[in-house]
């Protein structure tokens, strides 16, 4: 059964009981913009105390706010009482909540395009808050006092930008205005939820205008700043003739779409995202002015670079393994320059590499969004087809134990002669184990 199907049934078991039952928020807005929705929640009149009885099963840990969670066939619905919010201390989480009704259940909604019930017998919306025209008019607009709504939930602030990105709709002029009047509150929440919704906007085919509404609002300044100074970050204009830094930057994020590598809607990782958003971060760090060539230098800015991404990935708590692959490719990415001069052993390691396939990517944008080169990525590509008929690299053809039965002595000697026997195979000099035995011992034991 699908989805909506079970979410149907859940409904009807709760109407069949005497409670009203809408499908709510999220699901009903995408149903109507024709998208498939992601999880179905439904609002309903009866107390947490009746869901439970009805569904004995289903987790109460969120009774106390009203929440019970149903879970069938390993999906998750959400079933929540009508329900007013109590006043927010700590803008962030209400101090108590009341049961009430599903018109003030709307109100108590962020954004009017959330604020939508459906009933799942009859697919008739009831609409308290005027959601369906912001619907059609592709907008965002607060639900009731754009300051208020902002203050008593700071995390709303960056609901909005990503609402407004991955729906790719206009934020209503006072919502607007709201959301930079109140852009400090961001500090007032973890960063943790931060985290969440700044990755949900950068995995949007939107998400250069996620990014410039996360700078115009202001809200970056707290938990990014560091975007702030790719800001008039000037570049030598003979490579970067589209502009400064942060344009740079805003270009390739709109370009990391390849159709080839990400199909059918397919999005780019969060790691390749990050590393095409920071690539560069260490650039204004970097700046040099040459006055004897007139040029600009950014000597070392992908050393920096890395070290400035990871500090900055681990402030935003992403995980060990996102924060390691994004400080890799943001150290490597200068080097695709040197890759049609690089041995063929260096090369075919530099290939081999876990994140290389997303470096490609990293560097067609880079150079698509300025210079317009290709030479060096179309020289990969050639690569890698010359290399496709084998492992890249290959197994080994001498280990430690044969080293052993040489004669040596185990040591750290042993890695380093096991590494000069693989970049010999990989130049090609040596085809077999007969001749990688013969090669180490004539290098190693002979004379
Ligand atoms: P999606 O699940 O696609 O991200 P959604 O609209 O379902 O979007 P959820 O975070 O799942 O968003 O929340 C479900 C509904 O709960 C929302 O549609 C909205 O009506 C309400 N809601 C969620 N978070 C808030 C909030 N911080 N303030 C007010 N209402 C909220
Ligand atoms: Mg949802």
């Amino acid at each position: 059964m699908n989805e909506r199907n079970v979410a149907k049934k859940i409904a009807q078991k709760l109407t069949d009981a005497g409670h009203v039952a809408y499908f709510a928020g999220g699901c009903v807005r995408d149903r109507l913009l024709g998208n498939e929705p992601k999880d179905y929640d439904v609002a309903t009149s009866a107390t947490p105390a009746q869901v439970q009885e009805l569904f004995p099963n289903a987790d109460a840990i969120g009774a106390h706010f009203g929440v019970i969670l149903v879970k069938v066939d390993g999906e998750h619905f959400e079933i929540a009482t009508f329900r007013t919010d109590g006043s927010y201390k700590d803008g962030r989480r209400p101090e108590n909540v009341v049961f009430s009704s599903p018109e003030e259940d709307a109100q108590r909604r962020d954004f009017t395009v959330n604020g939508l019930f459906e009933n799942p017998a009859t697919g008739e919306i009831i609409d308290f808050i005027d959601g369906q025209a912001d619907l059609k008019l592709k907008t965002l607009r607060v639900i009731g006092n754009a300051a208020d709504r902002f203050s008593e939930d700071a995390l709303r602030l960056m609901r909005a930008v990503r609402f407004a990105t991955v729906l790719e709709f206009e934020i209503e002029p006072v919502t607007w205005q709201g959301i930079c009047d109140h852009a400090h509150l961001l500090e007032k929440i973890s960063v943790e939820r931060i985290q969440t919704e700044f990755s949900k906007i950068l995995l949007s085919s939107n998400r250069r205008r996620g990014l410039e509404l996360l700078v115009n609002s202001g809200l970056v300044k707290y938990f990014l700043p560091e975007v702030l100074d790719l800001i008039g970050c000037e570049q030598p204009p003979q490579w970067h003739p589209e502009g400064d830094v942060y344009k740079h930057t805003c270009i390739m994020l709109e370009m990391l779409q390849n159709p080839e590598l990400h199909p059918e809607g397919e999005q780019p990782s969060v790691e390749l995202a990050l590393s095409v958003l920071l690539h560069d971060i260490g650039k204004p760090a970097t700046y040099t002015y040459d006055e004897e060539d007139e040029r600009i230098r950014f000597n070392g800015h992908d050393v920096v670079g890395a070290e400035m991404s990871e500090m900055i990935l681990r402030r935003l708590k992403y995980p060990n393994d996102t924060i390691d692959d994004v400080k890799l490719m943001v150290a490597n990415h200068m080097n695709f320059m040197h890759v049609q001069v690089m041995k063929v052993s260096k090369l075919k390691r530099f290939m081999s590499r876990e994140t290389f396939e997303q470096e490609m990517e990293l560097h067609r944008v880079d150079c698509a969004s300025s210079n317009g080169f290709t030479d060096n990525y179309n020289f990969l590509l050639d690569k890698k087809e010359e290399f496709a008929n084998e492992p890249i690299i290959p197994p080994p053809l001498v280990m430690g134990r044969d080293l052993i039965e040489m004669g040596m002595k185990p040591g750290p000697k042993f890695k380093e002669i096991l590494t000069a026997v693989e970049t010999e195979q990989l130049e090609g000099n040596i085809k077999n184990r007969e001749e990688a035995l013969a090669w180490v011992k004539q290098t190693y034991l002979d004379g």
